[in-house]
């Protein structure tokens, strides 16, 4: 078993003037980041999150303690900023990671109400538990699953990185059979779109991961898109581990966004922006080129025509 198709879409919704969202899509680690905070600090919360993710492997580590590393790492690093920047004192971000191992087993960690789905034999599973006010009063059997839908206080995290010292990852490892779908997403999608719809989307678009993404952003925003929105899906295959996945990230305008962040000198995690940046070089060379040419083609004609 290997991993297969990659895509991911942020995009800024409806109603928001900022994207705070932040997403990492390099195979085979997997994130979303919610920032929160005032001004544009919930822009840099979750890109130091989402940064901590690009960085190189510590030796020996793998699967949960991995992903248990990176999430404290970055939770250490948000809240040292806060403490030293007064523009960004308070920040947060949620943070939800997938690491998908050699053998083809997800770990995954979790903090704050960001979720991970896994779409297996045309059943949607929600894998992770929200870290929300309304989630406690639900599993405590005080609030309903449809009250909490519509409950005025929904959006109130109950556990975030960048607020203390030390933070409460929740880990845990699945295992992944070839077929399997993973669907990572900021609560910008899951507030505006039923899990049955979220379900529909990615089968009908199952043979295209990156139409299903947008489409899932899409309906969120014909929903409402009262908040930033965010899609990373990859899925496992058949096949041997060595055969590198493809990587079919999909750059939205709104990351454009990113260059306006203040003081944020780590690096992006914004695989897809580097490669579109790649694809823009070459595109200008490659004009150059064909302008070089007909200047030399006209040149010669005109010689050969006096
Ligand atoms: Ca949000």
């Amino acid at each position: 078993m290997r991993l297969g198709r990659v895509a991911a879409v942020s995009d800024t919704g409806r109603r928001r003037r900022r994207n705070e969202d932040a997403y990492v899509c390099s195979p085979p680690l997997f994130a979303v980041a919610d920032g929160m905070g005032g001004a544009q600090a919930g822009e840099v919360a979750s890109r130091l999150a989402a940064s901590v993710l690009e960085e190189p492997l510590t030796p020996g580590e793998a699967g949960e303690a991995r992903v248990a590393r990176l999430i404290q790492e970055a939770n250490r690093r948000i809240y040292t900023r806060s403490r030293e920047d007064a523009a960004a004192s308070g920040m947060g971000t949620t943070m939800t990671v997938a690491l998908v191992e050699a053998d083809g087993r997800v770990a995954v960690g979790h903090v704050g109400d960001s979720r991970a789905y896994r779409v297996r034999a045309g059943a949607l599973e929600q894998l992770t538990d929200d870290h929300s006010l309304v989630a406690e009063l639900v599993r405590g059997g005080r609030l309903s699953p449809e009250e909490a839908e519509t409950h005025p206080q929904r959006s109130v995290i109950t556990r975030a990185l960048g607020t203390d010292p030390d933070v409460d990852v929740d880990t845990f490892t699945v295992e992944a059979q070839p077929g399997d779908l993973y669907l990572l997403c900021s609560d910008g999608l899951t507030s505006m779109v039923p899990d049955e719809q979220i379900l529909a989307l990615l089968e009908r678009h199952r043979d295209d991961l990156d139409a299903a993404a947008r489409a899932l952003v899409g309906r969120a925003n014909e929903g409402g898109g009262e908040d930033n929105i965010t899609v990373v899906v990859f899925e496992l295959v058949d096949g041997s581990p060595e055969d590198t996945a493809r990587m079919d990230a999909v750059e939205e305008d709104t990351l454009s966004e990113l260059d306006a962040v203040p003081a944020l000198a780590e690096p992006r995690a914004h695989v897809p922006r580097r490669r579109s940046d790649e694809r823009r070089a070459n595109l200008v060379g490659m004009v150059a080129l064909l302008a070089a040419l007909a200047v030399i083609a006209a040149l010669v004609l005109w010689g050969l025509l006096r």
